[in-house]
């Protein structure tokens, strides 16, 4: 450790790593304390992919998506209330981050959907495998390289102000007392606060009772520390849940299951909603159903496109039978409601009109290689859209609405891109787009000053 570094990055999930390897290739030795004994945040957790429009893998795979059609799917997503001049940033510099990672051999080539889009734009390396241990290896792989150094146990209290502008922080390391670190930027990345029950319910007391799919580290601590120094928030009472979170452990069930063809079915064995509906619509529908839980219900054809199924049959959430009835059998449904449920649907997708529930995505194959798989879900506290007030250059703003100097964010610990409610996929097109701006942005900052 040393006592000064150029820029300070605080918090080592997607948006952290990526802004040290950013400001690195740009020319400053930066360092990034993090608090958890491990590396990797929530971006570990993440498990869809990462949306991008107009990208090179689209091009090769006939894919037509536009800038404009992902602008303005993830503006009707959040209700209209996204702050446009960053969501168009994240849109026009989407496609250019998926290249960017493609050099540093992080390859995200299998393309799927989610909720809220009408074309396939959701990234995934290329086995189908979840987004989020992939990439926070690959990133770890290229900090490494580049010498970054990364101090786990790290805890950063304070954003310390000189003259007006961060010149550095106080972090506790292994709970032995405060140091004082100082840089000529600060980079705060410290994700959400999902995992802080109290701050949560305070602001939307109706989530009271709810799981998490957050780690523990989302406790909202950079939002706090900017706030001690006059940084302005947004759209803090936008809390999203999301819909397929397995109860008893708390995991989150990927969307992408739901995008390679799996349906969702009430304990009557009917569906209910257009499961590719944003996950604000799909959370509400779950809730609204008298049991307050529903089934995932997918087939052999599913299982294998979609690599994450394997851990979720190895860690005990998945029932699975060899037909349609005895599966129904195990989940106490009707047989011959849940077998017609499946019939109605594969004509569905023969058809691919969807009469009962207007579904058109996620319709590509039909629900007919056994065995049968079903996953007991209902949602969960998972991601908090609100945060710090950030410019297009990640640069904090104040209550005042000026810039403060030497101070940028990125990531989850930021409000306003998603608007009230995110679309799945865009929380990892966030990190890599506004961690490499963050980056990049710091070293104008700092090598301005020199
Ligand atoms: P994002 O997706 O925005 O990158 P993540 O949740 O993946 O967010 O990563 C944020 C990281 O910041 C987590 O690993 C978390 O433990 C860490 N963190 C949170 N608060 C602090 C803090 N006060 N000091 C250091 N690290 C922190």
């Amino acid at each position: 450790l040393k006592k000064s570094y150029d820029v300070i990055i605080i918090g080592s999930g997607g948006a952290g790593l990526t802004a040290a390897i950013s400001a690195k290739d740009a020319g400053l030795n930066p360092v990034i304390f993090e608090k958890m004994p491990v590396h990797g945040g929530n971006t570990m957790k993440s498990s869809a992919g990462m949306n991008a429009s107009a990208t090179k893998f689209q091009a090769e795979q006939g894919i037509a998506d536009s800038n404009e059609l992902f602008y303005e799917e993830t503006l009707a997503g959040g209700k209209g209330t996204n702050d446009p001049e960053l969501l168009h940033y994240l849109v026009d510099n989407s496609a250019s981050a998926i290249d960017w990672l493609d050099t540093m051999g992080i390859t995200l080539n299998n393309i799927t959907v989610t909720g809220g889009m009408s074309v396939n734009r959701t990234h995934r390396p290329s086995d189908g495998s979840a987004v989020g241990q992939y990439l926070v290896k690959g990133l770890y792989a290229n900090v490494m390289e580049r010498e970054i150094p990364l101090f786990v146990n790290s805890d950063v209290k304070e954003v310390i102000m000189t003259d007006d502008k961060a010149s550095g922080v106080k972090v506790d390391f292994n709970n032995e007392g405060e140091i004082t670190v100082s840089s000529d930027a600060v980079i705060i990345a410290t994700g959400g606060f999902g995992a802080d029950f109290d701050m949560v319910t305070e602001l939307a007391p109706q989530l009271e009772g709810y799981v998490t799919t957050n780690q523990p580290g989302s406790t909202g601590d950079g939002i706090k520390m900017a706030q001690a120094i006059g940084a302005a928030v947004v759209d803090m009472d936008q809390i999203q849940i999301h819909p397929t979170v397995h109860q008893e452990s708390s995991y989150l069930i990927t969307e992408a299951i739901r995008g390679e063809g799996a349906i969702l079915v009430n304990q009557q064995g009917e569906r209910f909603i257009n499961e590719l509906e944003t996950r604000d619509t799909v959370s509400a529908a779950i809730n609204a159903l008298e049991e307050g839980y529903a089934y995932l219900i997918f087939d052999a054809g599913v299982k294998d496109r979609v690599k994450a199924v394997n851990t979720y049959i190895e860690k005990g959430f998945v029932q699975s039978d060899e037909t349609i009835e005895a599966l129904a059998g195990q989940l106490g449904i009707d047989g011959a409601t849940l077998a017609q449920t499946l019939t109605t649907w594969n004509e569905t997708v023969a058809s691919q009109v969807d009469g009962a529930f207007n579904r058109t995505t996620g319709m590509v194959n039909p629900l007919a290689a056994a065995p049968y798989y079903a996953i007991q879900i209902a949602p969960g506290i998972h991601h908090t859209m609100g945060g710090l007030k950030i410019n297009a250059n990640a640069q904090v703003i104040s209550t005042e609405g000026t810039v403060i100097e030497g101070l940028y964010a990125a990531g989850e610990v930021t409000g306003g891109v998603h608007g009230s409610n995110r679309i799945g996929g865009n929380a990892v097109a966030d990190i890599i787009v506004f961690g490499r701006q963050a980056g990049n942005q710091s070293a104008s900052y700092v090598q301005s000053k020199e």
